[in-house]
């Protein structure tokens, strides 16, 4: 029986996303359980607006559920169990097509931290192509093989990009992937308004992106605080 504190932020996480522009009638978010780690929380598929408590079923890390009940799943849940399987130290995934970030998934021009509040992005951002594993596609992370070569991509980072697709961002807990994926989406825009400006654009340098990265915390209160307030009253 999964912990219903957790449910709780789960269905939070699925509103605030939609409130703060990451999704809309598609993408994802998902949380890992902290006492069972071979298995994950996500809804079926429903428009992440419109999840309660009763849509969410619980997943292995093949991405099988004997839950369904005869509801349609999110074709990229394997994405989710992708991620998780590789990396014992992600505890919330989100799965997006925020828009300021497609130009950055099909353009010769690397995301990068613009501002600390996405020191984040120093980690590493990588660029996961389905052409180059599949050739044509129609470009879903529909299956584990898919899911394990994106989460590959991921690496040690928390951001992946999907090639005129979207992004996958991980966070130690749901709560800081949903506080990443909100400020992947922000260093975007602000990343294509200082090129629009200027070339030399001074990004963070490791060092301070390491001493922002110590400074975070992964319940994220404040910003979280807020964004329940916005999306639940609560
Ligand atoms: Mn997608």
């Amino acid at each position: 029986m999964p912990d219903q504190s957790l449910i709780d932020d789960l269905i939070t996480a699925n509103h605030i996303l939609f409130r703060q522009g990451v999704v809309d009638a598609y993408g994802h978010v998902s949380a890992r359980s902290p006492d069972d780690p071979e298995h994950f929380f996500l809804t079926w598929a429903v428009a992440p607006a419109l999840a309660r408590a009763s849509d969410v079923l619980t997943f292995d890390l093949e991405g099988n559920t004997p839950d369904a009940a005869g509801r349609e799943l999110y074709s990229e849940r394997y994405i989710h169990a992708a991620v998780y399987k590789n990396r014992p130290d992600v505890m919330g995934v989100v799965h997006s097509h925020s828009p300021a970030i497609i130009p950055f998934t099909v353009c010769d021009v690397e995301l990068q931290p613009i501002w600390h509040m996405s020191a984040f992005l120093a980690d590493g951002v990588g660029l996961f192509d389905t052409q180059d594993v599949a050739g044509d596609t129609d470009l879903l992370i529909k299956n584990i093989e898919l899911g394990e070569a994106l989460a590959k991509t991921l690496g040690t980072g928390w951001v992946a990009l999907l090639r005129g697709h979207g992004n996958v961002v991980a966070g130690r807990s749901v709560r800081e992937a949903v506080y990443r994926a909100i400020y992947t989406e922000a260093n975007a825009q602000l990343q294509e308004k200082a090129l629009r400006m200027g070339t030399r654009v001074k990004y963070l340098t490791p060092g301070e992106a390491a001493l922002m990265n110590a400074y975070m915390k992964p319940d994220v209160r404040r910003p979280w605080e807020l964004w329940a307030h916005d999306a639940d009253g609560r």
